[in-house]
């Protein structure tokens, strides 16, 4: 199984591919918590990617390509794997249609979870990881256990979200109607109880539905 999952910061993302990856037996690649691995240790990419984290803008196209083509060579990945939090341009978009034509394969789903913007303020100010397990807790929906050694992201602090919801807007948005003209696209509400966003999603991209569903009609424009 190869799948994307995109959405705006806050939606759900990283917590829901816990449960795909469980499902499946793939990988998940995590280019934001990758990025935070290279920053927390320091590396040159680590120090690049800093400057742009930081200030809510998305790190430039060849940073992130690199680095996800470097992960891709991993026999793991070959077996599948779920892309959380990339591509995030229609430039990332392209490059991974290119590096996986020359590895000979395919997507199976793009899967879009929507939330509207004003839930997602919410969720990303509650957002809370536990720094032992990288677990992630919402202090009023998903309570962590007592006693949880928590950190709250650097970048979820309320001028800096404004900032991340404009770059996904602007920037990521567009792989809406990128994916749907493919006719990978499927879309999930992602409001609710976390258990029920998951069984939506996994309804989404079981085998019956993967490749048998058309997607909406083509060059949909993203919702606002
Ligand atoms: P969220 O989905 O909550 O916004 P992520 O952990 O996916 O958070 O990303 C955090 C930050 O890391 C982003 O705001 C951006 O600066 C950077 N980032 C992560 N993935 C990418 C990517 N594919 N392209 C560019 N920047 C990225
Ligand atoms: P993303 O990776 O897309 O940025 P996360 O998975 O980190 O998003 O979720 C953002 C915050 O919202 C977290 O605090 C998480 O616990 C919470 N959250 C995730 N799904 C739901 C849901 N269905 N209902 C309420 N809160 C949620």
């Amino acid at each position: 199984m190869r799948l994307i999952l995109i959405g705006p910061p806050g939606a759900g993302k990283g917590t829901q591919a816990k449960a795909l990856v469980d499902r499946f037996g793939i990988p998940q690649i995590s280019t934001g918590d990758m990025l935070r691995e290279h920053k927390a240790k320091g590396t040159a990419l680590g120090v690049k990617a800093a400057e742009f984290m930081n200030r809510g803008a998305l790190v430039p196209d060849e940073v992130v390509i690199g680095m996800v083509e470097e992960r891709l060579q991993s026999d793991a990945a070959k077996a599948g794997f779920l892309f959380d939090g990339f591509p995030r341009t229609v430039a990332q978009a392209q490059a991974l249609d290119a590096t996986l034509a020359r590895l000979g394969l395919k997507l199976d789903a793009v899967v879009l979870i929507e939330v509207s913007d004003e839930l997602l303020v919410e969720r990303i100010s509650g957002r809370r990881t536990d720094k032992a397990t990288g677990q992630i807790y919402h202090i009023k929906y998903n309570p962590p256990p007592p006693g949880a050694d928590l950190v709250q992201r650097a970048d979820d602090k309320e001028e800096v979200v404004k900032e991340r919801l404009v770059a996904y807007h602007a920037q990521t948005a567009p792989l809406v109607p990128y994916y749907a003209a493919r006719g990978i696209l499927r879309r999930v509400d992602g409001v609710g109880e976390l258990a029920e966003v998951t069984a939506r999603l996994l309804a989404a991209v079981s085998p019956g539905t993967v490749g048998s569903v058309a997607g909406p009609p083509h060059g949909v424009p993203p919702a606002k």
